[in-house]
């Protein structure tokens, strides 16, 4: 069979008898093929994703230890939704929402309405429609209409508000990011809220740059609107990253519960959770800030559990992973894994703004990401989009891309450090990068440049 790009060839090397030697990747063959040569067939094809460890782009967990992954291998089957078949995994999953709640300073962890979802994007969803609900249901109360409800957010918001705003049919209202006003702060929400407003979500690192909102300046502007116009506007933290860094690395930090206007609040159980992909928590601070409406019951074990989901089925193992990493690690533990990444972070950070084509825009004293740009005026020969390249080159994925709206001017470069990247492994990337910021400075004339955009997904 001639090479096609529709086909797969079947290396022969793994080919058994009666194997065919390529295979269609678009329809499906009428026959199949020996088990170990589709197995070998599909670890090929993947070979050629990079290497997670050299992936500094991503916020979600590429490694796990052994005794997790053997965790993982015997739950991988179980599905969250049957509780009925699996209460065990259903009591853990709220051991976890327990935890987490506390972690976060709920008034009463062990009444906080919570659930796991697939991760912080549908956890998101399930606060933004509380948050609707509840803002529909006041002003049904006062006779009021409900039409054209709208959520104020900055403009570096994670693209979930925006999906969010458009599947259910919320105003998105930005606050533009400023030279000034890197990260929403209050200035700017008086002219943004209004009766229709069902909330303000502020970010708990955000994924431009990992900076922190300063939740507690957002509840004091909403304070001074409220004395001044009688809003009374609930904030949503969506600490998808910070949610579980600051209670480690910053718990005189009060951006949580602690902050009576803080309504909900969401994270990434596979982001600093430290848990494979698939897993994100939402916890809301008491009954009053989740509309009963929402919650479906579910019987079992002649008991009545409470559900809110926009998924039905979905994978259990990652619910017990969680609870294995809090039972393995337990506050010192966190504390010493985020506090490593954050001293990685802040090495590169250190010598990365000390090179002199950079400028620092954040240093990863946060969560453990932080960001650059190239210093003004140092070269009109290369941008961050060609040290990217340079640096995928040489096995290292670190993107780079425009700031949002106002600063889209801004071309900005960003390590995510998370478990994994050593000391000794960071310390390789920065000759990496010292030599290709000399081969870049080293150029007569400008590189070429392709006339489309490039565009990074956070
Ligand atoms: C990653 C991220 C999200 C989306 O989280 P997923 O778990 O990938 O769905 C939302 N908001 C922020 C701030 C994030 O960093």
């Amino acid at each position: 069979m001639p090479a096609s790009p529709d086909r797969l060839t079947v290396n022969p090397l793994h080919r058994r008898s009666g194997d065919p030697d390529s295979i269609s990747k678009h329809r499906l063959a009428e026959t199949g093929m020996e088990p170990l040569t589709a197995f070998h067939a599909v670890r090929d094809e993947t070979m050629l994703d990079g290497n997670a460890r050299l992936n500094l782009a991503t916020f979600v967990t590429t490694w796990m230890d052994d005794e997790a992954d053997e965790l993982y291998r015997g739950a991988f089957d179980k599905n969250m939704i049957d509780k009925d078949e699996y209460p065990q995994t259903a009591a853990i999953e709220q051991y976890c929402q327990r935890i987490i709640a506390d972690l976060w300073h709920a008034p009463d962890p062990d009444a906080a309405p919570a659930t796991s979802t697939v991760g912080s994007s549908e956890a998101c969803m399930l606060a933004g429609i509380a948050l609707k609900r509840r803002w529909q249901h006041r002003r049904e109360a006062a006779g009021a209409d409900t039409a054209r409800p709208n959520l104020v957010m900055s403009s570096a918001v994670q693209v979930c508000w925006e999906k969010f705003c458009n599947y259910f049919e919320v105003e998105a209202r930005f606050v533009p990011v400023s030279a000034e006003h890197p990260v929403l702060d209050g200035p700017g929400l008086a002219d943004a809220v209004d009766e229709r407003t069902i909330g303000v979500v502020g970010i708990l690192g955000v994924t431009y740059t990992g900076a922190y909102e300063p939740i507690a300046e957002l509840q004091r502007a909403l304070d001074a609107i409220e004395r001044d116009r009688g809003l009374d506007i609930p904030i949503h933290v969506d600490a998808a990253s910070g949610g579980m860094i600051a209670p480690f690395l910053q718990p005189e930090l009060a951006w949580d519960f602690r902050l009576p206007r803080v309504a909900s609040i969401n994270t990434s159980g596979h982001k600093y959770g430290l848990v494979y992909p698939g897993l994100g928590w939402v916890v809301w601070r008491d009954a009053d800030a989740l509309p009963e409406s929402m919650v479906f019951r579910v019987s079992y074990l002649g008991g009545d559990t409470p559900t809110l989901a926009l998924n039905f089925s979905r994978p259990g193992a990652q619910v017990l992973l969680q609870f294995y990493l809090f039972l393995r690690l337990g506050r010192a533990g966190y504390t010493e894994v985020q506090g490593e990444s954050q001293r990685v972070a802040m090495h590169l950070s250190s010598a990365i703004g000390a090179m002199a084509a950079f400028e620092l825009v954040s240093d990863g004293s946060t969560i453990p990401v932080f960001a650059w740009r190239l210093r003004e005026g140092h070269s009109e020969n290369w941008t961050l989009y060609d040290l990217s390249d340079r640096l995928r080159m040489r096995g290292w994925l670190v993107p780079a891309y425009p700031m949002p709206a106002d600063l889209e001017e801004t071309t900005v470069q960003r390590i995510v450090v998370r478990n994994g990247l050593t000391m000794d492994l960071a310390e390789s990337l920065l000759d990496v990068v010292r030599e290709e910021v000399a081969y870049l400075d080293a150029l007569e004339s400008p590189l070429p440049r392709p006339t489309s955009g490039q565009a990074f997904a956070h």
